[in-house]
């Protein structure tokens, strides 16, 4: 495993992990949960996220399983990674490690619970639903990021836990810096480097590892909280 990147070879991987690859040229990654021979249980729009998986698999017959109406959907390793590559989430990293990221939805401070109670969380939510797919406040990293914490926030109803989508959308912090660069007219140079190290900082203050909204919910309290 490369220290910065996370990427991982596919032999690498342990059930109860979360795993993510990255999709159209790196805009955003896909992320979901290794429960082991060969299968992850992942979080996806919904009808047209499984179809797809289940009209191009030719080597797994459930594929693309899932419940009516669910966006949690089980597939085979080869269908979820698709043409991308096979990254590792970091849990447990430290505060320096954190910051030093570039880009969210990478690691998280929290930790991460036994992989049992991860597997569990999955399948039960693969069988009960995870709610309906919001690209901010419910994506497939809140899904993961659920499934190996147990921990939500609050107000999970008005801010996801994903750090990919935190470190830009939900920063009030951001909105401060591009105001002040605005007011004092930085210069570009500057004003990137500022702008980089306060998306950075907010990233790290909305993680789920550091936030003091967030609270471990069972994941059979889970499927009713969301149905
Ligand atoms: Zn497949």
């Amino acid at each position: 495993m490369g220290f910065v990147s996370h990427r991982v070879d596919r032999k690498e991987i342990k059930p109860g992990d979360h795993i993510y690859t990255w999709r159209t040229a790196f805009a955003y990654a896909h992320h979901g949960i290794y429960v082991g021979e060969n299968k992850v249980v992942h979080f996806t729009t919904g009808e047209k996220g499984y179809k797809s998986i289940q009209d191009s698999c030719l080597t797994c017959p459930d594929c693309g399983f899932h419940k009516n109406g669910s966006g949690v959907v089980l597939s085979c390793l080869d269908c979820f990674i698709g043409t991308g590559s096979l990254y590792l989430f970091q849990y447990g990293t430290n505060t320096y490690v954190h910051i030093s990221r570039l880009r969210g939805g990478t690691c998280t401070i929290a930790k991460s619970d036994p992989p049992q109670e991860v597997i569990h969380r999955a399948m039960y939510l693969l069988q009960n639903g995870f709610g309906n797919y919001s690209l901010v406040l419910n994506n497939c990293e809140d899904f993961a990021l659920y499934c190996k914490t147990s921990l939500l926030g609050s107000n999970w109803d008005e801010a996801g836990s994903s750090g990919q989508v935190n470190g830009w959308v939900m920063s009030p912090l951001n909105v401060i810096v591009s105001s002040a660069v605005k007011v004092f007219r930085c210069s570009t140079p500057v004003a990137a480097v500022v702008g980089t190290g306060m998306h950075c900082l907010s990233r790290y203050m909305t993680d789920i590892g550091v936030r003091k909204d967030v609270v471990k919910i069972k994941v059979e309290d889970m499927a009713l909280l969301r149905s």
